[in-house]
């Protein structure tokens, strides 16, 4: 038997519960999606990083419960860390420079 089988099995069977370990480890950077297609589908899914929200196509095959939970730009760890430390970065940009303008009353004039 397959080691990914074994894993969905595991994982299947501690569904119900919600501080199952090895769920909480595999819903990290996995999705599970239960279904009882007989044939492959094709399902949007989005990317549920904060600030991307891409769609992205997941092919359900049967019998399989788990697939991939981001985009495939946001596939692994180091691209999400790199993508939310830039979208902070821009947020707090923006936070500075709004408030600049609100606070000190800056204003841009152009002579006619
Ligand atoms: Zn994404």
């Amino acid at each position: 038997m397959d080691t990914v089988g074994n894993i969905e099995k595991a994982v299947l069977a501690q569904l119900g519960d919600p501080n199952s370990p090895l769920v909480r480890r595999v819903t990290r950077h996995n999705q599970i999606l239960l279904h009882n297609y007989q044939a492959s589908v094709m399902k949007d899914c989005r990317c549920p990083l904060s600030g991307c929200g891409r769609i992205f196509g997941v092919i359900l095959i049967p019998n399989q419960i788990l697939y991939p939970k981001f985009c495939g730009e946001h596939r692994s760890e180091f691209r999400r860390e790199f993508h939310l430390r830039r979208q902070a970065a821009t947020a707090s940009m923006a936070s500075v420079s709004s408030l600049a303008s609100a606070e000190i009353g800056v204003e841009l004039s152009a002579a006619p």
